[in-house]
């Protein structure tokens, strides 16, 4: 059986006609850029999110650079991000010449640790980047808190995570100063090719982010600030018209998904709980949880990925590739570890858990139109794996977790 990563066509057959009818529309208005269609669809996007304002953008690394742009960060400001997080979260500060302060992550959601981010903060400390990683929200309450204490900005990173809500219902970026969301096609909504939203509450950062977002001109040709060329194209606005409707729909099947996994992983033993951060039984899998360990109260997780944790990562990785399952790590080198980022010297035993989770953890297939059929045999093929793998040896090699 042929169980992909990701099936983009079968989205799109769901809904093709309409999007092929927008497609033409677009193509016969001949108006591309700006217009009617990314009206249309930011005023959709500011309602779905629940925000004041929302503000389409070339993509999500853009973004996230508009809104450090906006926000007037400069050379030498420190901002403090999870060292577990895709490239993107620490390339645009640096590109800035913005200093990436990394911190470490929690070992059941996978999110910026709030506790270590506070241990970072220094005089120079301008902002906070907490990423909402694989589709569950980071910790807002404890994260907003230490914001609101020393004074710093902090920029959302929702590009695995839209729609998604923290603990009490509120959608995330609504708690920080912006929030930034990608729609890369294999994002929850995904374009049809680049894409990104940066959203706002506060009037005078949606008006530096709409002038930054074409060059800074104000009026056109008239420069008091410098900003780039970020704006969306008409045609991804008008494909993302489209989809936003079914969004909800899509992420709920993504939480059947997994909760279809949860099940089958326990009935064939293999499942160590929910929340597990140790492996005491070396033949188990960590299933992903939704919830932190401070509190009890649950998130509403999209599962943009459904990451497991499990020994020898590598080898069912390669088992379960040759056995026609996609799967993918999600992301074998934190921050602090990539040889761009070595001029920083950070401490390489600093970061215990990002790299545990970047040892051992493994993304299975979870899109929404995975049949009942190919997640039992997902799960069928870990067990043979687990029944199969005794002699091979344990792989993590940077931390003391496997040696439990
Ligand atoms: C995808 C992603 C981005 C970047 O989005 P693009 O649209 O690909 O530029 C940023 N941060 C995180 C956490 C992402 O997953």
């Amino acid at each position: 059986m042929k169980v992909p990563l990701l099936d983009l066509k079968a989205q799109y057959q769901q809904i093709k006609k309409e999007i092929d009818e927008t497609l033409i529309r677009v193509a016969e208005s001949q108006y591309f850029i700006m217009g009617p269609e990314l009206e249309k669809m930011e005023k959709a996007m500011a309602e779905y999110l629940e925000c004041k304002y929302a503000i389409g953008v070339s993509s999500g690394t853009d973004a996230l650079l508009l809104a450090l742009m906006a926000l007037d960060i400069q050379p030498g400001d420190e901002v403090i991000m999870p060292t577990y997080s895709f490239f993107a979260t620490a390339g645009v500060v640096a590109r800035l010449n913005a200093v990436p302060v990394f911190a470490d992550s929690d070992p059941v959601t996978f999110n910026i640790d709030p506790a270590d981010i506070e241990k970072r903060i220094t005089p120079k400390t301008k902002a906070i980047i907490p990423v909402h990683l694989y589709g569950q929200s980071a910790d807002m309450d404890p994260i907003m808190a230490i914001a609101k204490k020393h004074n710093l900005f902090v920029v959302e990173d929702g590009a695995q995570a839209i729609g998604v809500q923290y603990k009490d219902g509120k959608k995330v970026g609504n708690f920080g100063d912006i929030g930034c969301f990608s729609f890369f096609p294999s994002k929850n909504l995904g374009c049809f090719g680049d894409g990104g939203l940066v959203t706002t509450n506060n009037d005078d950062l949606a008006k530096k982010l709409t002038i930054k977002r074409v060059h800074g001109g104000q009026p056109k040709y008239y420069h008091k600030v410098i900003g780039g060329n970020f704006r969306l194209d008409a045609l991804q606005a008008a494909v993302l018209g489209v989809k936003l409707p079914h969004l909800d729909s899509w992420s709920a099947k993504r939480r059947e998904n997994a909760a279809l996994y949860t099940e089958l992983f326990t009935s064939a033993g293999l499942a160590a709980g929910e929340g597990v951060t140790v492996f005491d039984d070396k033949n188990k899998v960590l299933l992903p949880a939704a919830v932190y360990k401070s509190d009890s109260v649950k998130n509403y997780h999209i599962y943009n990925q459904y990451i497991i944790r499990v020994e020898k990562r590598n080898a069912l990785r390669d088992f379960l590739l040759a056995k026609g399952v996609g799967v993918e790590i999600y992301y074998p080198v934190p921050f602090h570890r990539q040889e761009c980022f070595s001029y920083l010297k950070y401490n390489m035993n600093d970061y215990p858990v990002a790299d545990c989770c970047a040892n051992d953890s493994l993304a299975l297939p979870i899109y929404p139109e995975l049949t009942t059929e190919q997640i039992t045999y997902v799960v069928e093929s870990i067990a043979e794996f687990v029944r199969t793998s005794d002699h091979l040896p344990l792989e993590c090699n940077h931390c003391d977790c496997m040696k439990k």
